[in-house]
């Protein structure tokens, strides 16, 4: 099996920032948030569970997942978050592991947002934070969701705190710089971990 890094941080730390440069040299990259509207796609078995469940009102015009009908629902009642979440966790994550399993490359990187939240780093060989400023990273996800400031602070205040997600690290891409500084920093440090993954890699299917 593929050794496995998986990449982590706060909302707006920098994940997609960095992934992309991991991808630019060829990594793979498996993205749980395109993994969890994978398995509620147009016509899958999960999708019409929820239909079944909610009705048909659930499902847009053009019988995709309304996600924002759903979010509504949940947001009011528990149960239903509850229910929902019952549903789409396990498949979520048999997802994940198939995917990462038909890897046939070195090594992969495993882009998850909740990574320490929903115990997942049980799949990973390695785990790099992104790492920023708490408040950079308010200011960046605002002005990016052109969210109220509230509405990040709430999401920030959901997710693990920095001291709790950098105990987790095995490799630290700290991003405080604005990119016009910072970025080539970031390139050399990333293409130092590709070729440190690559060994490690090595080691792993020796
Ligand atoms: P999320 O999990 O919330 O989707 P993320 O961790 O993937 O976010 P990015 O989307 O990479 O973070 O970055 C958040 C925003 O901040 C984007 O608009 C991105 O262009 C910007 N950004 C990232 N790094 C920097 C930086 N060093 N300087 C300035 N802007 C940055």
């Amino acid at each position: 099996m593929s050794y496995v890094v998986g990449l982590t941080g706060g909302i707006g730390s920098g994940k997609t920032t960095v992934a992309n440069l991991f991808a630019e040299l060829g990594v793979p990259l498996i993205d749980a948030d395109i993994v969890a509207r994978q398995v509620v796609e147009k016509s899958s078995p999960l999708l019409s569970k929820i239909a079944e469940h909610f009705g048909d009102e659930i499902l847009t015009s053009q019988g995709e997942l309304d996600r924002a009908k759903l979010r509504q629902i949940i947001f009011r009642q528990e149960q239903e978050k509850i229910w929902l979440n019952n549903l789409l966790h396990p498949a979520i994550r048999q997802e994940m592991l198939s995917q990462i399993q038909a890897c046939s490359e070195p090594y992969l990187l495993f882009v998850v947002p909740l990574l320490i939240e929903n115990n997942l780093t049980e799949f990973c060989d390695r785990v790099i934070v992104i790492d920023v400023e708490p408040a950079i990273q308010l200011e960046r996800a605002t002005k990016r969701d052109q969210s109220k400031v509230d509405t990040i602070k709430s999401i920030m205040a959901s997710q693990v705190s920095r001291t709790e997600r950098l105990r987790y690290a095995d490799d630290v891409i700290e991003n405080n710089l604005p990119l016009e500084q910072g970025l080539e920093r970031i390139k050399t440090q990333v293409f130092a971990l590709h070729q440190q993954y690559l060994d490690l890699a090595k080691d792993k299917e020796s």
